[in-house]
């Protein structure tokens, strides 16, 4: 298994290499060559499985010779040990034909854990293998941050400094990342907004030399092993409720494309999916595009979900490859146009694929609040505020399919929005009670690229 740069113009990796390097020389993303089929026997005997199995069923076919089944089968094992519950992604039902998928039993309370847990073991067992070190540098609106630092600390042969927006992530996310105190963990705070830190990022990538120095590798959402492990629950809640004997929609709570192109992915992988249907909150630039065919960059606009406050979704950039039947040229001089003129216009054919693809819809920071409260009522369940964009925006496309919301984080990482909607302050679940008195460790950086530079240079233990 191959896979291939959106742009077209960088060597095809294996699933290892793909994983180590992240974002591709030519500025792209890495996909696969050819996605997968199972087949309906396949899908079926999932049903009862654990989730650990599942996960295997679901991955093994991508990762080529990267591991052996019995190494891959540990790794998976030892990801999704510290989840705080035995289904890993329980579903709850929250109405008739509508089911919330619980994502939030991870380590840091947010769906980034199912992906970061399993890549950061992956990525230890390939530096173990080769004795290479790693420099891993990430940009977060908060959850990739605390999801990455938890998952990477301490290990060998990695250091971790993640960028997060100075003042503009919870209290909870910034403790999660400024807390632990292990010395290959750097929390740095950016002056600007997330897409400055995602821009800042994508620069140091593109500065080669700089790249090669340090040994740059990327575990943002572009990272294809974070899609791939986040293919697996699509898989584990549709099965639950019949697939593939029974079709399911999704409707998943969106900023940077990340979560429901893996729920595409698992459409091609033979998964029966009616609808997926893309969440917004008011930054709603992929609600617009899919709207009117134009992509047009606007201000980043501070809502109650901060982790989808983002204008620059770059994993939709793998839904416009297969869009544009995958010609990387034509991705290329699109993405060109939306980087110096702030907008793009998507062919009418392209256009017309997107919309067969993905639905979507918008939640205001009213309507979010309005459906936290509402749920709380009708079900006695506490969503987080990207949970309720979600669940908005899917009691638009309820019908005779079942619905499935992806919950992206627990209620308690965003405890002023949910007590403000319910004057309920949500607690954090015990086994992180001590986080508020834990001391504090964190680098205010100018958004520069010299001195981000500098830095990383500066920190790095191993
Ligand atoms: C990251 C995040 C999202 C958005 O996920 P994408 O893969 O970037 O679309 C939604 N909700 C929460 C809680 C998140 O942390």
């Amino acid at each position: 298994m191959l896979y291939v740069s959106t742009r077209g113009q960088a060597p095809s990796l294996s699933f290892e290499q793909a994983m180590m390097t992240g974002l591709a020389r030519d500025g792209g993303l890495y996909v696969p060559e050819t996605v997968p089929v199972l087949t309906h026997a396949q899908i079926a005997d999932m049903a009862g499985a654990s989730y650990e199995e599942t996960a295997f069923a679901v991955m093994r076919p991508f990762i080529g010779d990267a591991f052996t089944d019995a190494e891959f089968r540990a790794l998976i094992a030892a990801a999704y040990r510290g989840f705080g519950h035995a289904a890993r992604a329980p579903l709850v039902q929250l109405g008739p034909n509508h089911f919330l998928l619980e994502l939030v039993h991870g380590p840091t309370l947010a769906f980034k854990d199912f992906a970061m847990q399993l890549i950061a073991q992956m990525f230890q067992a390939s530096l173990a293998r080769s004795g290479n070190r790693i420099t891993i540098v990430g940009a977060t609106s908060g959850d990739t941050g605390s999801a990455a630092i938890e998952a990477f600390r301490g290990l060998g042969n990695v250091d971790v400094f993640i960028l997060y927006p100075h003042g503009r992530v919870s209290e909870v996310q910034r403790r999660q990342m400024t807390t632990p105190t292990e010395a290959n963990v750097h929390a740095l705070a950016m002056d600007g907004d997330f897409d400055d830190c995602q821009a800042a990022l994508k620069d140091m990538f593109n500065d080669f030399a700089f790249r090669d120095e340090v040994a740059l590798a990327g575990v943002n959402s572009i990272n294809w092993g974070r899609v791939l492990a986040q293919v697996v629950y699509y898989f584990t809640s549709a099965v639950s409720l019949g697939a593939p004997h029974r079709r399911v929609s999704f409707t998943v709570p969106t900023g940077n494309f990340g979560d429901i192109f893996a729920g595409y992915i698992a459409r091609r992988m033979g998964l029966p999916v009616e609808q997926l249907v893309i969440a917004t909150n008011q930054n709603d630039i992929l609600h617009r595009t899919l709207q009117t065919g134009q992509q047009k960059k606007s201000g980043v606009v501070p809502s109650i979900s901060p982790s989808m406050d983002i204008q620059v979704s770059s994993n939709f950039e793998r839904a416009l490859f297969d869009a544009y039947g995958r010609d990387g040229a034509v991705v290329a001089a699109q993405m060109e146009e939306l980087r110096s003129a702030g907008a793009f216009k998507i062919s009418q054919g392209a256009y017309d694929w997107l919309k067969g693809q993905f639905a979507s819809g918008r939640a205001s920071e009213a309507e979010t609040s309005g459906t936290i409260a509402a749920m709380r009522a009708a079900t006695g369940e506490l969503l987080c505020p990207h949970s309720a964009v979600a669940a908005k925006v899917a009691s638009a496309h309820l019908g005779p399919v079942p619905m499935i919301t992806l919950a992206t984080a627990h209620p308690a990482k965003f405890p002023d929005a949910v007590e403000a909607a319910t004057g309920i302050r949500p607690p954090l679940p015990a086994r992180m009670a001590d986080l508020f008195d834990r001391p504090e460790r964190v680098t205010r950086v100018a958004n520069d690229l010299g001195a981000l530079k500098a830095i990383v240079r500066d920190r790095i233990t191993t």
